[in-house]
Parts: C-alpha cells; structure tokens; sequence
C-alpha cells in the first residue's frame, strides 16, 4: 500500500511529553476520504490513552478524535464527498459492518470492536491507528461526517466526541419534556451533556464539584445546579432526578449520585475512570435504580447529533489552543481548568 509521510503530535511513553514527529498516511483507496485538519478537540480520553492510564496505549501514540477539516482527496467510489467539502470523524474509523449490531448502525458496539481513531488496529498498515493530532487523515467515507455549514468550524469538533457521547444516552433514556436529568462533572462531555438535554427539552439539573462553574452552568442551560461537596444541598435533591448522565473522569463515589435518582431511575456513566468505582448493593435495591453505561454513539447517530445541532444552533465552549500548548493543556484538564473544550488549532502544526 502506498503511503505518505505527515507531521503529528504524540507521545513515545506513557510518561513522556508530546513532541512533533512524522507519521505515515495511506494513500486515499478507493472508499477513502482524505482531509485536511482544521481544528481537532482534546478529550479527556487523549490524556487517559496518552498517559496509558486505561492500559493497552501501543506506542508511538498519536491522540485525537474530535475532528473536523476540509477534503482533499477521493477515492473513485467515493459518493458522499467531493473535493473541498467540510467533513468530521469521530472516535471510530472502522466496524466490522456485519454483526448484529452493525448491522444496526450500532457500530460503537461493534461485536468484533470499533476500530478507533487511534489507538486501533488499523487494518490497511497493520499497525496502531493515528488520530486527529496531525495535518491529514484518512478514512473511509462510511465513517466520515458531514458538517452544519453554519456552525463555527472550531466549536463543532468538540461534537464528533463529548457531543455524541451525551446525545447517544440522552436519547437511549428518552431526556425530553418531562424529564428531570441530572449532569455530573461539567468538562467537555458535561457541559454539551447540558446543551443537548436542555434542547431536547428535559428540566437540567447541573451537579458540580467547582463552585466556579454554578453561575456559569445556568449559561449553558441549567435550570438548577447543585454543589456535590455541599451535603445539605445534595440531601435536599436525593430522590429526584429520572436520569443521571456520570461525566466524571476521576475517581468518584457514584453512590452519592445514585441518591439523587427516583424509583426506577438510571445513572448511565460515560466518565471512564481508571479504577474500578464500587457501589453499594443498598445504593440500588430500594428504588429498583439502575446503574449503567453508554459509549459515543453510531455514524447514523452522530449525523443526526450534528444536523440538529446545526438547527439549533449548538456548538461547544471552546478555548483555542495552539499544539506546542497540548502539554499545559493536558495539565489543566486534570485541574478542570477549561470552559469546557480545549480545541487545537491545527494550523499551529503547519508552519
Ligand atoms: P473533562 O473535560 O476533564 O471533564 C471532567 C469533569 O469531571 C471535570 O470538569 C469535573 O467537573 C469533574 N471531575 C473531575 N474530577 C472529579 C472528581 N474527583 N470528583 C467529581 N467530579 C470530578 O473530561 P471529558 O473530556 O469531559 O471526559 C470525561 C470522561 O469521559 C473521561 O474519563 C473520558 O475518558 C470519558 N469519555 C468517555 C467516552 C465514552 O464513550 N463513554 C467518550 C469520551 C470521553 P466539575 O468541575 O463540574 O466537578
Ligand atoms: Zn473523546
Ligand atoms: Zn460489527
């Protein structure tokens, strides 16, 4: 297979900085997408891979998948995309496309495992996959998405992860009018979770951790936002919320969060802490509560994430960063210091 040579940013050990270096690119087959990166996300989850902190990191590792740019190549069975279009990937690059659940358009929960944006087994080089860190990528079209052309190109990376990754179980548990959901750990995942449940029309309620975010969540949309240190204020809402989106990426105790769920509510965690997070037999018996987990969502799925919020106008917070800063970055999004996406500027690699 052909291949040609790009500048990335990565990492060659789970302790070490990420530096500039040169990956190699297949040239685009005949299904493939080429595209430009304009702007890619940090997610928490490049930190967490990175760092090896889930195990399994194969190094180099070249993080990202919260992408967007432009297309400057297709392949000749190429449909959905021409030369010049805005185009978006995701967390996933590949899926069996035969299983039960592919099938489906579950791909995510591919039976055979999504082929992750990086980190995956890339079936072409047979190597790990590479993410969005770097000047270009390429996919096959069936896993690239197309773009609301009148969204700000920047805030709406951050959708190809932290807003699908909300959107898919804020739908699977039906958020609407009616339905009081709960958002714990308001980062990037969090506060999108915020945005799509308060247009999907569910009454939000924001639990935090950071005094400085109160204010500011009702902003984001929240009609009541709870201090999850101030035990009083937590008491006074147990018992309350139908459903409870868990985007906490450190350890936490999901026994408090459980108080907070009606009868027969869920609390679905997509926070991905490193360690095992133990619940109490007595924290679900009594109101027949479920606890639960969801990961990013389909491609049919993600289309539809993005066409609505191209409708309604959604788009995440975003700091703009440029890579040579990805390392202070990732240093302060273990502070939860970021309101509430740090995109990169891809352009910052090219000069
Ligand atoms: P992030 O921007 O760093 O946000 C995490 C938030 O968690 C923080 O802003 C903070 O919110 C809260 N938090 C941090 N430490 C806490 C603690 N000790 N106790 C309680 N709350 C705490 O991270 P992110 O990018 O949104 O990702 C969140 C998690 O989701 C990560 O573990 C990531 O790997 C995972 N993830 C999973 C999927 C999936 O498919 N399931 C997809 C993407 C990401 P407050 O300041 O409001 O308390
Ligand atoms: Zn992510
Ligand atoms: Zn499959």
């Amino acid at each position: 297979m052909n291949t040609y040579t790009v500048k990335a940013f990565g990492t060659q050990a789970p302790e070490a900085d990420l530096k500039q270096m040169h990956i190699d690119r297949r040239e685009a087959t005949a299904k493939d997408v080429e595209i430009d990166i304009l702007y890619c996300g940090v997610c928490h989850s490049d930190l967490h891979t990175a760092r090896n902190e889930w195990h399994g990191t194969v190094y180099p590792n070249v993080p990202g998948h919260e992408i967007v740019g432009r297309v400057t190549k297709v392949g000749s069975g190429v449909s959905k995309f021409k030369v010049g279009d805005l185009a978006a990937v995701g967390c996933m690059v590949d899926s069996c496309r035969e299983c039960e659940y592919c099938r489906k358009g579950w791909e995510q929960y591919c039976e055979k495992g999504n082929i992750q944006t990086y980190n995956g087994a890339d079936k072409h080089l047979n190597r790990q996959t590479f993410g969005g860190y770097s000047e270009r990528i390429v996919v096959d079209e069936d896993f690239v998405l197309r773009v609301p052309g009148n969204l700000d190109l920047a805030a709406t990376a951050p959708l190809l992860c932290a807003g699908i990754t909300t959107w898919s179980p804020l739908k699977h548990w039906k958020a609407g009018p009616g339905q009081k959901v709960g958002i714990v750990g308001i980062g990037g995942l969090g506060h999108m979770g915020v945005k799509l449940a308060k247009a999907m029309g569910a009454h939000v309620v924001v639990i935090t951790t950071s005094p400085s975010k109160v204010e500011d969540a009702k902003r984001l949309g929240a009609d009541e936002v709870i201090l999850s240190k101030d035990k009083a204020q937590m008491k006074a809402s147990a018992g309350t919320l139908h459903f409870v989106l868990d985007c906490v990426s450190a350890q936490h105790d999901v026994n408090a969060y459980l108080k907070l769920l009606k009868t027969d509510g869920t609390l679905a965690l997509v926070g991905a802490p490193a360690h095992p997070l133990p619940i109490a037999a007595f924290s679900l018996i009594p109101g027949r509560k479920s606890f639960a987990g969801s990961t990013i969502g389909g491609i049919a799925e993600t289309q539809e994430m993005l066409d609505f919020c191209g409708e309604h106008n959604i788009t995440s917070d975003i700091e703009l960063i440029k890579i040579q800063d990805i390392n202070k970055a990732y240093e302060r999004l273990l502070k939860g210091d970021v309101k509430y996406r740090f995109v990169i500027d891809m352009a910052s690699l090219k000069v």
